[in-house]
């Protein structure tokens, strides 16, 4: 390439969302982009693949649902962020969940079915009180042996193919 081409390609990159730090014009977009229904509060902003809200501030991109965990718990989530009350671009700080309440979720609800998930799981490989969640009629499963399995499946199935 010699000089003079410039290439005007624009590039976009995720930016960081970090407790106590969200740039005052990210916050001010986010909320901007919010819509009232009910207890939810809907994004009206772009959508990834129609549901992962995501906001561009200054050609930065900011996973709207990360923006609204760290407003509302002012805290780090753990893994994937999801819509707790099944709206499907809410973004409703207080119905988000991640994987830690997640898990402390189905704990509770083992609970009530009075179960204690601890230990390791029947494959001896993770930890219940992790991994572990309780089925309606009371069997007790693990996720990490659920999510091997998938694995697995979906290798077979590419080799199917
Ligand atoms: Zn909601
Ligand atoms: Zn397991």
């Amino acid at each position: 390439m010699g000089p003079g081409i410039v290439t005007a390609r624009r590039i976009v990159r995720t930016a960081p969302v970090t407790p106590g730090a969200v740039p005052a014009e990210v916050v001010w977009a986010f909320r901007d982009r919010r819509h009232r229904v009910g207890d939810h509060r809907i994004w009206q902003g772009t959508a990834d693949k129609g549901t992962t809200p995501v906001l561009y501030v200054d050609d930065v991109r900011y996973p709207a649902r990360h923006v609204a965990w760290v407003l509302h718990h002012d805290t780090e989530p753990v893994g994937l962020i999801k819509a707790g009350c099944g709206a499907r671009l809410c973004v409703h700080g207080p119905h988000l969940t991640d994987d830690i309440s997640r898990q402390r979720e189905r704990l509770l609800y083992a609970a009530l079915h009075g179960v204690t998930l601890a230990g390791p799981c029947p494959a001896g490989t993770h930890d219940l009180a992790e991994h572990g969640y309780v089925r309606p009629s009371g069997a007790i499963e693990c996720r990490g042996c659920d999510n091997a399995r998938r694995r697995t499946k979906s290798l077979e199935g590419a080799r199917a193919t």
